[in-house]
C-alpha cells in the first residue's frame, strides 16, 4: 500500500504544508478549507489524520484517498503533532469542541490552516507578498478589488482564505507572485503564525460575540494580525474607536477615513467631498471623485475603495494605475452588484444584503428606487430602515416577511407580489427613466433559497431579458 498521498489522485501543483515530515497532524473539520490543508500536508510528507463529525464531509476525505481516524478518541488525539482546525470549529467560546479541548488537554498545539500556510509560505525560495484583509464589514469587496487593480497593473496575484478558495487551493505563486487574503476573526484568532507584508484593518462593529467571549475578545482577535502579525505596513481605518487605538499600537500606520479629514502630516486616506483623498508626508499624493465609479457607490463602498487604495499604494503602485483600476472594477457579485440598465432603469443585485444594516447601505446608495425586499425576516424586520423610505419609489415584498413588512410600510406605496420574479415584472413594468429596481431583501433567503447567492442568480435570471442578455 502506498502512503496516502501516493494513492490521491495526482492533482494540479499545491503548495506543501512543510515543517512535519513524517508526522501525524489532525486535521479536524473537511469543508473546502480542510480538505486542501490535508492534501498539502501530505504533499509536504506529513502524515494527516483526518476527521469531521459529518459523514458526507468524511467520505469525499476518503474518496479523496486521505486516512481518516476518530479524533473524538483521547487516545488517537494525543498521538498527534498538532491539530488543524476549521474556522467553523469553536476553539473557545462558547465552548471548545471536544476534539480542540482534548488535543489542548493533552499538550497538542492547536492550529489552523492559515497559521500553516504562513509558516509554509516562511520556508518558499520566493515567497510572495501577502496583503491580509480583515474587519466587520467590506472584507470581500476589498479583497477583490485589491486583487483587481494588481492584476490591472499587470500583477501577478491571486486571492482567497475567506473568499472563494481557501488558502491552501491557491496555486503556488511565481515569481512577483502576490496573494491577498480575505481573514474573518475566527481564523486570525487560532492561527499560530501570522506574517502578511500589508494588513488592512476596515472596521469594527459587534458580530460572532459569542465566538469571542465579547467585544473585547472579538477586537483583540482582529488586532493579532497587525500586533502579532507585525506587517510591513498597516492600513487602519479609523472610524470606530477600536481603530484609532490600534493605528496608536503601530509604527507608521495609514490611517483611512469617510467620515472626517484627517491630519495630513502622517499617510492617510480619506473621503473628502467625494473625492478619495491621499496625502503622505505632508503633501497630496491625488484625489480621485468617487462618483465616477459605476460600482463603489455609497460610504461604504469608498471605505473599501480607500483601504485598496492604501494596500496598493503600500505595495508600491502609482495612483493613476490604481484609479483606473478602480473605475473599472465590475464589483462582486450580489454586493450592490449593478447587472445594467435597460430603458433608463438601472437593476441592482444586493442579494448579499441579509439584515436590515446592510440594506441601509443600500438605499443609501440610490436615490427613486423601487426596492424589492423580504425573505425570512431578522429580528426588528425593516423598522430601523423608516427614515429612509422617502428613497423608495415603491417597495415589492416578496417571502415569508411580506404581510409584516407591508405592516411597517404603512401608508408608504408598496405591493405584496410574493417571489422575486413576480416583484420583477412588476417593478420593471411600473419604473420610469432615472429609477432604479433594487434588490436588497433585508432578509435571510433560507425560505425561498438555500442561501442569498441563488437568490441573486434567480433575481440576475429575471432580469437577464430585459437587459437584452441571455
Ligand atoms: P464581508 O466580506 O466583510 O462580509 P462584503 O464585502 O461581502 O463584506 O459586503 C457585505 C455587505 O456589507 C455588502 O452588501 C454591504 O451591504 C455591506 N458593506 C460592504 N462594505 C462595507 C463597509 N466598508 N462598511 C459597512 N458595510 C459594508
Amino acid at each position: 500500500m502506498g502512503h496516502p498521498a501516493e494513492r490521491a489522485a495526482p492533482e494540479r501543483a499545491v503548495i506543501p504544508a512543510t515543517g512535519f515530515e513524517g508526522r501525524r497532524v489532525g486535521v479536524l473539520g473537511l469543508a473546502r478549507s480542510g480538505l486542501a490543508a490535508a492534501r498539502a500536508l501530505a504533499a509536504g510528507g506529513a502524515v494527516p489524520v483526518c476527521w469531521d463529525d459529518g459523514e458526507a464531509a468524511r467520505a469525499k476525505a476518503e474518496a479523496a484517498g486521505l486516512e481518516l481516524a476518530d479524533l473524538n478518541r483521547e487516545r488517537e488525539v494525543a498521538s498527534l503533532d498538532r491539530l488543524i482546525v476549521s474556522p467553523g470549529i469553536p476553539h473557545l467560546y462558547p465552548e471548545p469542541n471536544p476534539v480542540v479541548a482534548s488535543a489542548m488537554a493533552a499538550g497538542v498545539p492547536v492550529d489552523n490552516d492559515i497559521g500553516l500556510f504562513f509558516q509554509a509560505l516562511g520556508r518558499l525560495d520566493e515567497p510572495p507578498k501577502v496583503v491580509a484583509i480583515t474587519g466587520s464589514n467590506g472584507k470581500s469587496t476589498t479583497t477583490a478589488l485589491i486583487a483587481h487593480c494588481l492584476r490591472h497593473a499587470g500583477l501577478p496575484a491571486q486571492m482567497g482564505g475567506n473568499i472563494g478558495r481557501g488558502v491552501f487551493d491557491l496555486e503556488p505563486p511565481g515569481e512577483g507572485g502576490v496573494l491577498v487574503l480575505e481573514l474573518s476573526s475566527y481564523q486570525i484568532e487560532l492561527a499560530r503564525t501570522l506574517a502578511p507584508d500589508v494588513a488592512v484593518f476596515l472596521n469594527i462593529t459587534p458580530d460572532h460575540l459569542d465566538r469571542h467571549g465579547g467585544m473585547g475578545g472579538y477586537f483583540a482577535a482582529k488586532a493579532r494580525l497587525f500586533l502579532e502579525g507585525a506587517p510591513e505596513r498597516a492600513v487602519i481605518g479609523v472610524d470606530e474607536p477600536e481603530g484609532v487605538y490600534l493605528a496608536n499600537r503601530i509604527e507608521e500606520p495609514v490611517r483611512l477615513s469617510v467620515e472626517r479629514k484627517l491630519r495630513t502630516d502622517g499617510w492617510t486616506v480619506f473621503m473628502n467631498r467625494n473625492h478619495l483623498t491621499e496625502w503622505r508626508a505632508g503633501r497630496q499624493q491625488a484625489a480621485v471623485d468617487m462618483r465616477q465609479s459605476l460600482t463603489l457607490r455609497g460610504a461604504h463602498n469608498h471605505q473599501n475603495a480607500a483601504a485598496a487604495w492604501a494596500a496598493c499604494r503600500a505595495l508600491g503602485l502609482a495612483p493613476r494605475r490604481i484609479e483606473a483600476a478602480l473605475m473599472d472594477f465590475p464589483g462582486l457579485a450580489h454586493r450592490l452588484e449593478r447587472l445594467g440598465e435597460a430603458d433608463g432603469v438601472v437593476y441592482v443585485n444586493d442579494s448579499k444584503a441579509t439584515n436590515a444594516d446592510a440594506a441601509e447601505k443600500a438605499l443609501m446608495a440610490y436615490d427613486n428606487i423601487r426596492w424589492i425586499v423580504g425573505g425570512r425576516a431578522k429580528d426588528g424586520g425593516i423598522d430601523v430602515l423608516r427614515p429612509l423610505f422617502g428613497k423608495v419609489v415603491k417597495a415589492y415584498l416578496v417571502g415569508e416577511a411580506a404581510e409584516a413588512f407591508a405592516r411597517t410600510l404603512a401608508d408608504r406605496p408598496h405591493e405584496v407580489c410574493g417571489t422575486i420574479e413576480a416583484a420583477v415584472a412588476r417593478a420593471s413594468a411600473e419604473a420610469a427613466p432615472g429609477e432604479v429596481v433594487l434588490l436588497a431583501p433585508a432578509c435571510a433567503s433560507f425560505d425561498q433559497y438555500p442561501d442569498f447567492e441563488a437568490r441573486g442568480e434567480d433575481f440576475r435570471a429575471q432580469v437577464a431579458p430585459l437587459l437584452g442578455g441571455s
